[in-house]
């Protein structure tokens, strides 16, 4: 008989397994925190158990599916987790700590592999093979938890795949970080390339954590040279989409945009880019091009990186520039391809 798979379970679901193998709601309590508080990642840990439960618990169930296979730690100490999935393929996590701040942050994946295909980015060439289960995204927190002993308390869905196109997985595993985890609705954000109708359904839900946009070119035209997710949905229509969202969830967007030397860097395109967004409520977050070897692309220079910021700011947009994570390990934005999968 297949063994239950506890994490991602909530706990009317681990009552009704526990009560079904005779035993209390009260210890199906205690199973929950020790599996979303402590993040205990074996039986024995969970020691006000008695031994029998624990018996009990390792021949008809079993914490995880997925297995942390290799940990890389970087010298800003940003550490990528590569993941193997039970069908043999594998996903990345990372988890970051922000100088002067307690917040460490986690970015993980959504899809083994992506299907939007955008030219710059290292995922885009694995092709898509596809949508990680509700548990096998929360699997990555529980097992960045376990493995560190250190609670995670903002999460990014910025890893592998497109979030947007495994929508329903989404939307439950972040009732769970919030429900279970108890991280909090403002400290999730969730990055999309521009999916259009599900940005719809997210302003129909009265979505409250973070929605960040892949913008990355001021128009259309060189949005479709680099996404081609601009051809199926393109920028003015996106634009438009994300201003009704801001109006109907009152939230304020991101608008990500990675800079790339000669493609999308130059002062008329800050200027472009500025009068495009001028009345989309937003903060602008702008991100170094990082190089892999999967693309030819360049970095912009410092002075294209200063004016395109000084340019948005007069406009009136707060603007931050992204710090470059993790670079020596492969783990920065667009650099997580999972090695792996490509053998
Ligand atoms: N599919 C979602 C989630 C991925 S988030 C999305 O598109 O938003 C990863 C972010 O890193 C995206 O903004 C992506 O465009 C950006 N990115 C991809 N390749 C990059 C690179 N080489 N350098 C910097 N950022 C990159």
């Amino acid at each position: 008989m297949e063994k239950f798979l506890l994490i991602g379970k909530n706990l009317e679901d681990i009552e009704k397994f526990m009560i079904e193998n005779n035993q209390s709601k009260f210890r199906a309590k205690q199973l929950y925190n020790w599996l979303y508080l402590k993040s205990a990642d074996n039986f024995d840990k969970m020691s006000d158990l008695s031994v029998s439960v624990r018996e009990l618990l390792k021949e008809k169930t079993r914490i995880c599916s997925v297995v942390l296979k290799e940990k890389q730690v970087s010298k800003d100490s940003t550490m990528k987790f590569l993941f193997e999935l039970e069908d043999g393929n594998y996903v990345e996590a990372v988890l970051m700590r922000f100088d002067n701040r307690a917040n460490l942050t986690a970015c993980i994946s959504t899809q083994v592999g992506c299907p939007m295909g955008c030219s710059f980015c290292a995922t885009a060439k694995l092709g898509f093979k596809r949508n990680l289960t509700v548990s096998e995204i929360i699997q990555q927190i529980f097992l960045i938890q376990a493995n560190t002993g250190l609670k995670v308390t903002n999460i990014v869905y910025m890893g592998q795949g497109e979030p947007l196109l495994n929508f329903d997985n989404l939307i439950s595993s972040i009732k769970i970080f919030r429900e279970q985890f108890q991280i909090g609705a403002r400290r999730i954000t969730v990055s999309t390339c521009g999916i259009i109708p599900q940005i719809n359904k997210l302003a129909e839900m009265n979505f409250q954590s973070t929605l960040a946009i892949s913008l990355h070119a001021p128009d259309n035209d060189i949005r479709k040279k680099i996404m081609p997710v601009s051809k199926k949905y393109p920028f003015d229509e996106l634009i438009k989409a994300l201003k009704s969202y801001t109006q109907k969830t009152g939230r304020r967007v991101t608008v990500e945009y990675v800079l790339i030397g000669g493609i999308n860097d130059s002062l008329e395109d800050a200027k472009k880019l500025a009068f495009a967004i001028a009345k989309l409520k937003s903060n602008v977050n702008l991100i170094v091009y990082n190089t892999h070897e999967k693309s030819d692309y360049k970095k912009p220079s410092k002075e294209n990186i200063m004016k395109f910021k000084y340019i948005l700011e007069a406009s009136g947009k707060k603007v931050t520039i992204r710090l470059e994570r993790g670079a020596d390990i492969d783990a920065a934005c667009g650099q997580l391809s999972s090695k792996m999968n490509t053998k």
